[in-house]
């Protein structure tokens, strides 16, 4: 007899819940002082059913999770071409919060690494938005994926706005060269707002089946993104989403993927379900250490290697 969803779930956190090594986060304040215990995994269906344990309920700040999002919702409004001249889709490499640019396009190398994604941020509203709209159509955007409205962590914000330097540095860089047309510090404020909304790991995994499901809301059935944007998210997410291990992750876990230093980590199957997990203790890329952990076991045990052969 097959073991239940919910108590496979179970299993593989005891299984793998333990050693606990690695560290939160402590370039952000508030995301330093997490508490490293927490342990959740959510698996969602294209048809709606999510399955999970531990603490799936407890909220994060979404971080870098938002950006294959942001990217879906600046495509969605401003076609692929206008956004790829302002963004590339090649893996970067390099750290995530990187301060480079393609050498022949002078373009952020991808929407995944920080340069990239405070471009896509930038994109959203045609420009023409203030701050606050744009940073509404990000949450409303978001919100959609999610089937439920989102809202915002003000202490993360507040925390990671005070010490934003980095990003300071990057947007400035950005606008020096024109790859954003609005003011630096009105793109690092909404950006760092997007990073700061607050979701669970069940909001998670909603989120990714969104994606799995071709861009509709399984619980909700609002379209809400395109296919085609849905299959460059995708495409972005495999090649880049887990940022300078991207290969190691592409080859032993094998399916699209993206972490956030606030410890989720969200993957799709395409067409079939959303997965998320979250334990806030980081590896040196600043990728959940057990969330890697037991991503690893799932695909293993579940044979969800996307280049699996029959
Ligand atoms: N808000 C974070 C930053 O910009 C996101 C980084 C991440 O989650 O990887 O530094």
């Amino acid at each position: 007899m097959q073991t239940p969803v919910p108590d496979y779930l179970q299993q593989i956190l005891d299984e793998c819940g333990a050693p606990n090594t690695g560290a939160t986060a402590d370039y952000i304040p508030e995301l330093a002082d997490a508490d490293p215990e927490i342990l959740g995994i959510c698996l969602a269906t294209t048809d709606g059913v999510r399955y999970d344990a531990g603490d799936a309920d407890v909220p994060v700040s979404i971080q870098s999770i938002s950006k294959p999002f942001v990217y879906a919702l600046a495509i969605a409004e401003l076609g692929l071409d206008a956004v790829l001249k302002r963004v590339g889709v090649e893996p970067s490499g390099e750290a995530f919060n990187e301060l480079s640019l393609e050498a022949k396009s002078g373009r952020p190398r991808n929407p995944m690494i920080n340069a990239g994604a405070l471009t896509t941020h930038a994109l959203i509203g045609g420009g023409t938005a203030s701050v606050e709209e744009r940073f509404e159509l990000v949450r409303r955007g978001l919100s959609d994926f999610a089937g439920r409205d989102l809202s915002v962590d003000e202490q993360v914000y507040a925390s990671e706005l005070d010490t934003a330097y980095r990003n300071r540095a990057i947007a400035n860089m950005l606008r020096n060269y024109d790859l954003i047309d609005i003011e630096p510090e009105d793109v690092v404020r909404g950006y760092t707002r997007q990073c700061a909304i607050s979701v669970t790991t069940r909001d998670l995994a909603a989120m990714a089946a969104t994606l799995a499901n071709g861009g509709v809301q399984p619980m909700t059935g609002q379209r809400v993104v395109e296919p085609a944007v849905v299959r460059q998210v995708l495409s972005v997410m495999m090649s880049c989403g887990m940022y300078d291990a991207a290969g190691d992750w592409m080859t032993t876990i094998g399916f699209p993927a993206k972490s956030g230093v606030s410890g989720g980590i969200l993957g799709v199957l395409p067409g079939q379900i959303g997965i998320a997990t979250l334990s806030p203790r980081l590896d040196s890329h600043g990728t959940s250490v057990r969330g890697v952990r037991l991503c690893g076991r799932m695909s293993k045990d579940m044979g969800m290697h996307i280049m699996e052969p029959p």
